[in-house]
């Protein structure tokens, strides 16, 4: 079995990115490489020319995010840890894919409909066949199972029926080309929201640095924003219930509950009309215990340019040779000469 997940490269990462997207990959990581299977995560770089972007961002964002991922929990020895620009096989997949995938199927699909907008026109080619770019990173490498979260289902539905018609086409029927991978649901991953305003996503592009714990941050900075972070003059109530209208006290209490690995009904009852000034400092303590070794490792980390090409690099080969079947039974079945 092998599960094949990838990630946009972003900068800048906070709790949020921890929390809801960071640490599933750890889990899985964990809980698949430990039964023997292969785990491989790609950065999403040939991805994000498909929107207007800055050029030193992206690279500087790629080698940022896995200096995250690395700090967080992921093992280059353990799970196959790349970027796509530097395995060619997925732009050559894509291309060979683009012959198999159907306009109408593209024109379909909910998240072209929603990014392009009303300028359709004005879209870039590549925001039109991203879902054909994510078939090929999965069926490359024959993935049994692909992490997908609600608004990626159709994508992977669309990579089913890429394979699917490719096989139909082109393979046999007792030697498909392509694996049809399978939907796994990820980890429940937690929303967390700005620590100024209950009802915003915690994110990078807040103006405001007291909204957001960066992976940055030091003990002293952590403690001073959960002290600040905005609450209610309210008790902590006994049960979820009582947290409705209180969205600021609720994120607090799903915070501590994400990092304690416990459920936030279990939170309330450690904390039951307890108020803000004894459950503050607790939470501000757990988040310098857990994110402390992570945090220094990060900062050290991300300066490390040679380290993080280095890791890229070791990815990109051992990912490089696991495409190469499938790339080259792609190229047989389409009948092009290679050499
Ligand atoms: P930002 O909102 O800071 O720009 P991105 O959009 O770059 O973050 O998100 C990168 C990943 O982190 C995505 O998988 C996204 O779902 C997750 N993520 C970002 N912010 C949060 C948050 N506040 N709570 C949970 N997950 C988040």
């Amino acid at each position: 079995m092998r599960i094949v997940s990838g990630i946009q490269p972003t900068g800048n990462l906070h709790l949020g990115n921890y929390l809801g997207a960071i640490r599933n990959w750890v889990r899985m990581q964990d809980e698949w490489t430990a039964q023997g299977h292969d785990c491989l995560f790609f950065l999403a770089d040939l991805h994000a020319i498909s929107m207007p972007h800055d050029p030193a961002g992206l690279r500087a964002n790629t080698r940022e995010m896995v200096a995250a991922l690395v700090s967080c929990g992921i093992d280059p020895d353990k799970s196959i840890l790349f970027n796509q620009a530097q395995v060619p096989a997925h732009a050559e997949m894509q291309w060979l894919l683009n012959g198999t995938a159907r306009m109408g199927w593209l024109n379909r699909m909910t998240q072209w409909k929603d990014k392009a907008g009303k300028n359709r026109e004005g879209a870039s080619v590549a925001l039109f066949t991203y879902p054909v770019l994510q078939a090929a990173d999965v069926l490359l490498y024959q993935a049994t199972h692909v992490p997908v979260g609600e608004d990626q289902k159709q994508h992977l539905e669309l990579a089913r029926d890429v394979a699917q018609k490719f096989n139909n086409d082109f393979g046999s029927e007792d030697a498909p080309v392509f694996t049809l991978p399978d939907p796994i649901i990820p980890p429940e991953a937690a929303r967390i929201m700005s620590l100024r305003d209950g009802s915003a996503k915690m994110s990078k592009s807040d103006p405001s640095d007291m909204s957001r714990i960066n992976l940055t941050d030091d003990a002293d900075a952590i403690m001073q924003k959960v002290k600040k972070a905005k609450t209610d003059p309210e008790p902590l109530p006994a049960t979820i219930e009582g947290l409705e209208g209180r969205a600021e006290a609720r994120n607090l209490v799903g915070i501590f509950a994400a990092m304690a690995g416990v459920t936030p009904a279990e939170v309330l009852v450690q904390f039951e009309g307890k108020g803000f000034g004894a459950f503050k400092p607790a939470l501000g303590e757990l988040l310098v215990e857990t994110l402390s070794p992570m945090a220094t490792r990060y900062r050290e980390l991300r300066e490390d340019i040679e380290a993080l090409d280095a890791i890229l690099c070791k990815g990109a080969l051992k990912a490089r040779d696991l495409a190469a079947p499938t790339l080259a039974r792609t190229y047989e079945a389409l009948g092009l000469v290679r050499g």
